[in-house]
């Protein structure tokens, strides 16, 4: 989608700081990082959200989460972090493109806000 702007990302379209990427999904630096590590995993197709995924998504949605755990320990936070998806407004979904964030570096605490 064009303008939709981590599709202009995966497409090169958009400046980002990618730290992985492969023919499912991007991995890149979040512009405003709410901890010392913030990355957000993203699929390559687009897809709105966690309301729109569906049967042969699994490989996709696998693949969110490994990549997840590869880039903790390459950040060396594999000791603790937190993953996190926004489904919706009312629970903080800003863009609309799915989107896992992968937050370290400092304690969360519980419940979030
Ligand atoms: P959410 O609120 O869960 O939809 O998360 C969207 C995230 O995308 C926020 O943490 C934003 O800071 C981040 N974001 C928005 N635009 C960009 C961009 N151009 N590059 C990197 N991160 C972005």
């Amino acid at each position: 989608m064009s303008d939709c702007i981590f599709c202009r990302i995966v497409q090169g379209q958009a400046p980002a700081r990618i730290l992985y990427r492969d023919d499912e999904v991007t991995a890149f630096h979040d512009l405003h990082p709410q901890a010392p590590v913030h990355l957000l995993i993203v699929p390559n197709r687009h897809i709105a959200g966690v309301a729109e995924v569906g049967p042969g998504d699994e490989p996709m949605l696998g693949k969110l989460f490994i990549v997840a755990r590869r880039l903790a320990e390459e950040m060396d936070i594999g000791d603790g972090y937190r993953l996190v998806v926004n489904s919706g407004p009312l629970a903080g979904q800003s863009v609309f493109h799915l989107h896992l964030h992968l937050l370290g570096g400092r304690p969360f605490r519980w419940p979030p806000g």
